[in-house]
């Protein structure tokens, strides 16, 4: 197997006090030893996290690291998104995350002028050429609201036709889900790399529902371990850096691209991964 660490990059989300930002920016202090490529900002679509996310970006930007905003369309105007694109250019920015997005329930404003990640992609393309490299969301195990594996590729591939520059994974923890999306994907021409999600294990129950919420097979051992730790904090954190670095040699040793740490605004867990993986 390679011993080479593929290029990371981290997500953080926007923290919603004058605490969470100051801890945030000690967190981002310390990953900023992993060098990594860059580090994106989570949108909230509809408009609930957008000035959080977009101070956080240009806080990463000032630490002199590459930063790339998600930017999710669902509710959002032609004309929103071409002040927020110019936004961007104005400040730096030449990255971004790409995506469709979810509504949050009870989101009272109208549904927008876009239907499908795949719209931005197009949109962002015409109005601004090769300026922004754009990721989009890949889902080796399937989008939930996909009618089938076969319709949600389709969706991906769409978004690759319409100019995405690179994906990232929803996070998942079957190596082979990740190899066979990337294959059926070249088979269909979109051949851009496609950077696994990895999501550090630190607790049971966070991350069993967030994996039942995203549609992402949580092997039955993994799941049985983690609920029989109980309260045992150390012992999950132990397993989950065994099962978490195990899937992530797996991922380099077949060739993935990168590796993007889903963050969760700690430091320690990714830490420790890059540690083990050397
Ligand atoms: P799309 O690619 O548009 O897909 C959405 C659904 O529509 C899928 O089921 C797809 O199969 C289907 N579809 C697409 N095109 C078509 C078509 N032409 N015809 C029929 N069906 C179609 N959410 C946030 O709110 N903020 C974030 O910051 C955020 N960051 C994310 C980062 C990553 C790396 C990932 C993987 C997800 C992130 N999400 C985020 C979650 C994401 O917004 C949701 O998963 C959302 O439901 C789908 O967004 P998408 O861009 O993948 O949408």
């Amino acid at each position: 197997m390679s011993k080479t660490v593929p290029p990371i990059s981290l997500e953080f989300f926007p923290p919603k006090t004058p605490e969470g930002v100051a801890k945030l920016t000690a967190v981002r202090r310390q990953l900023y030893a992993l060098k990594p490529q860059f580090c994106s900002v989570t949108y909230g679509a509809g408009g609930s996290t957008q000035d959080g996310s977009f101070a956080a970006v240009r806080a990463i930007l000032e630490e002199g690291c590459e930063a790339a905003p998600h930017f999710s369309c669902i509710g959002a105007s032609r004309a929103s998104i071409r002040a927020r694109l110019a936004q961007f250019s104005e400040h730096g920015i030449r990255r971004i995350v790409a995506l469709r997005g979810d509504l949050p329930s009870g989101y009272g404003g109208s549904n927008g002028e876009f239907q499908y990640a795949s719209d931005l992609v197009a949109f962002i393309r015409a109005e601004t050429g090769d300026r922004f490299h754009i990721e989009v969301a890949a889902y080796p195990e399937m989008h939930p609201q996909s009618r089938s594996p076969q319709a949600d590729l389709q969706a991906y591939v769409a978004k690759v036709k319409a100019g995405a520059s690179s994906a990232i994974t929803q996070m998942f923890f079957n190596a082979d889900a990740y190899f066979r999306f990337v294959d059926e994907a070249h088979a269909l021409g979109a051949t851009i790399p496609v950077v696994p999600g990895i999501m550090p294990i630190t607790n049971a129950s966070g991350i069993i529902r967030f994996a039942d919420s995203c549609g992402a097979d949580m092997p039955r051992w993994i799941r049985l371990r983690l609920q029989g730790f109980g309260d045992d904090t150390d012992s999950i954190q132990a397993f989950g850096l065994d099962v978490i670095s195990t899937l992530c040699e797996q991922l380099r040793g077949g060739g993935a691209p990168g590796l993007h740490f889903y963050t969760m605004n700690q430091s320690a867990a990714t830490l420790d991964l890059m540690r083990r993986l050397g």
